[in-house]
């Protein structure tokens, strides 16, 4: 069971183009996992394929963590199949924190699950948020790493089902911009 890249094109998940990523780079490749995850038979397959990644590793889970929007579905359906505890973080007049109401023991062992991880920049964020909560992030799960290194969260264990390998460039590098090719800018919204 495992999960490739031809299966996010498939969905439509990942596309190809000229695009102004969030992080400002330009890139021919977009994903958009929620393409993939709006299947809840997909979704559940992916969450599967997640937790038998983790479970490899030995680790304890008490429960998952995933941050709003991007890592809801893959977390919760992650934590259906290690059978834990389904959290999430949102982004609050700009910080990130556990949504209202969740609570985290002290020293509980937490999954952190995303979607995709371009940079490790916001789980990383989501890291440091959950251990002044006094919980131990004791491994991050991705759908995709498109980050170009294996594990950005060194010393802690990180598991992704997809790895990609997309170029990216900052603007005044483009060689789509070169080219003169129109850009797509898909996370953009009027007045953002
Ligand atoms: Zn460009």
């Amino acid at each position: 069971m495992n999960l490739t890249l031809e299966d996010l094109t498939a969905s439509s998940a990942h596309r190809t183009g000229h695009f102004c990523l969030s992080s400002g780079l330009h890139s021919g490749d977009y994903l958009q996992c929620a393409l993939h995850l709006q299947e809840p038979q997909r979704a559940e397959k992916a969450g599967r394929m997640l937790a038998q990644a983790i479970r490899a590793n030995s680790i304890e889970i008490d429960s998952v963590v995933s941050p709003a929007m991007g890592g809801l579905i893959i977390g919760h359906e992650t934590a259906r199949a290690l059978d834990v505890t389904s959290l999430f973080t949102e982004r609050k007049g700009g910080e990130m924190m556990l949504r209202r109401g969740f609570s985290l023991r002290d020293g509980e062992r937490v999954l952190i699950v995303e979607d995709v991880v371009t940079t490790g920049k916001s789980t990383r964020e989501v890291i440091t948020i959950l251990q002044s909560y006094g919980a131990k992030v004791v491994a991050v799960g991705s759908l995709v790493n498109r980050s170009g290194v294996a594990n950005p969260f060194e010393p802690i264990p990180y598991e992704a089902l997809v790895v990609a390998d997309f170029s990216t460039w900052k603007p005044e590098e483009c060689p789509l911009c070169a080219k003169g090719m129109e850009i797509d800018k898909p996370g953009s919204r009027p007045g953002k």
